[in-house]
């Protein structure tokens, strides 16, 4: 979770709280998850285009070069041929529906953050 300093006593609060716990002081809630689906989050990528990209060409895997994963997308383009696209044209179509609806920190967390070789749900 992301931290904030209240304006008020400079504590470290955190930014999804309305008041300072310490001091009382209203806090503009600054949530992630309240951005656009099409505001890039702290990692610079943008979820609605993930989501997008998956949604029309997602069997290319160019929802993983998006997110600089290049190896899952080589992994994807692989499956696809391999499965003449069923598994993977499946697979981007729930990816898609999954990052429009996820929170901004889920998707970072799942997508952008993970270590996973090819993170898929
Ligand atoms: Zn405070």
């Amino acid at each position: 979770m992301a931290q904030i300093i209240c304006p008020k006593c400079g504590q470290q609060v955190p930014d999804n709280v309305a008041k300072c716990p310490f001091c009382g002081a209203p806090l503009q809630p600054v949530a992630a998850s309240q951005h656009g689906p099409f505001e890039a989050g702290p990692s610079g990528k943008s979820r609605g285009v993930a989501a997008l990209l998956a949604f029309f060409i997602g069997t290319l895997g160019i929802q993983y070069f998006y997110l600089g994963k290049a190896k899952a997308g080589i992994i994807f383009i692989l499956i696809t041929i391999v499965s003449c696209g069923i598994i993977t044209s499946i697979i981007s179509l729930i990816q898609a529906i999954m990052m429009f609806t996820m929170t901004e920190e889920k998707f970072e967390q799942k997508y952008v953050n993970s270590t996973s070789t090819l993170p898929l749900f």
